[in-house]
């Protein structure tokens, strides 16, 4: 194993830079003796919806859970089509089958890398009930011509948002151009705790209504029941996360600069580098560059020191092991993302990365890049 130059993950630095305000929320949670669906989780949700500027806000299980919840709050029925990217992780469409829909993957622009909103006319049919656009490696989706199509098509849009919290566009937040918005607080994401966790962010009563109580055993009264399950966030991950959202816009702001020393570092190279359109904040859940011959040089870089990883080199629709087979519906007809997944690598990217790591990082990109070409 080379000496480790750039971590790639720096879960335990973060910790510690805000040890005593997590240790004082833990113990505060252990000591107010509720633990499951107790205060602290409704306190960390009006937090949650009142800083995304939404009025509901319902903390789940996993980012996963907050996705199919939607889509059942929403009626989706077995056989409905809903639209989606195959540059994504696995659990967006996962939830989609879960939920009993059939997955209809649209290819993605190749310079943001987000679903394209000029390929998903030619996708809807009449079975087609939604679309769920994905703010991939934290730049979100073009919402606003998305939701232009999904009004005039009367389908809903679910915003998988577990990797964008504290982005926005042009004029426009997360939630405000959607039915509702999907967050995962994994501890890898922007907003992570010391665990798993999700949420449903929204304006619309009767998603959070219906939400509410599925992910309870269908219990808002205690013993009065409908179909339901146990997908709850527990206070404790509640507590943790009530602490790291008031460092959520410092932590963003850190990444945009890592991001932009990068951009800096690597312009003029044979590198394709993440674009930031006008308006958009980017929130870099990821740094990911491309290259033709990107295992060449994920090898060198590993080798380097630079603890880089592959997000996701495996498409969606090339996947296995789904315990019913591969969905006679995944054939899509996706160039650009078949791209990404053969041609990314992600750089190491969290807001306690040093400059040091962050230029030692680039020096070894640029020295990939001046060796000739075998
Ligand atoms: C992490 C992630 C999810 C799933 O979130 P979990 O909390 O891990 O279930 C869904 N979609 C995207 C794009 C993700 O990155």
């Amino acid at each position: 194993m080379p000496q480790l130059k750039a971590p790639f993950y720096g879960h335990t630095r973060q910790y510690e830079s805000i040890q005593k305000e997590l240790d004082d929320a833990i113990r505060d949670v252990i000591l107010s003796g509720q633990y499951v669906t107790g205060p602290t989780l409704k306190r960390f949700e009006g937090e949650l919806a009142r800083y995304c500027g939404q009025k509901h806000a319902v903390g789940v299980n996993s980012g996963t859970d907050a996705l199919w919840l939607t889509f059942m709050a929403l009626g989706l029925k077995e056989g409905d089509e809903v639209i989606t990217t195959a540059n994504t992780f696995f659990a967006t469409a996962e939830a989609i089958w879960i939920a009993g829909g059939k997955v209809v993957l649209v290819d993605c622009d190749p310079a943001t890398r987000n679903l394209d909103p000029a390929k998903i006319e030619a996708a809807i049919t009449s079975r087609t009930v939604g679309i769920v656009p994905v703010h991939l490696y934290g730049l979100c989706a073009d919402m606003k011509a998305i939701s232009d199509i999904a009004r005039k098509r009367k389908l809903w849009v679910v915003e998988d948002n577990a990797q964008a919290i504290d982005g926005h566009g042009p004029g426009w937040k997360q939630g405000q151009l959607s039915d509702a918005v999907c967050t995962s607080f994994i501890i890898q994401k922007n907003l992570g705790t010391l665990g798993d966790g999700g949420a449903v962010v929204t304006d619309r009563d009767d998603i959070d209504a219906v939400v509410r109580k599925l992910r309870n055993h269908g219990s808002t009264v205690r013993s009065v029941h409908s179909f339901g399950f146990n997908s709850r966030l527990d206070d404790i991950h509640a507590g943790i996360l009530s602490v790291k959202l008031k460092h959520i816009t410092r932590w963003t702001d850190r990444r945009r600069e890592i991001a932009a020393r990068y951009t800096r570092g690597l312009q003029g190279t044979s590198f394709r580098l993440p674009v930031e359109p006008a308006g958009y904040r980017h929130v870099f859940h990821l740094y990911v560059i491309e290259h033709p011959r990107r295992d060449a040089l994920e090898k060198f870089l590993l080798e380097a020191g630079v603890d880089v990883k592959l997000h996701y080199p495996i498409a969606i629709h090339k996947q296995e092991g789904y315990p019913w087979g591969k969905p006679a519906d995944l054939r899509p007809d996706v160039p650009n993302c078949e791209r990404n997944a053969a041609q990314c690598v992600s750089l190491p990217m969290f807001p306690e990365l040093t400059d040091g790591e962050v230029d030692y990082t680039i020096e070894q990109c640029l020295e990939w890049d001046r060796q000739p070409r075998r």
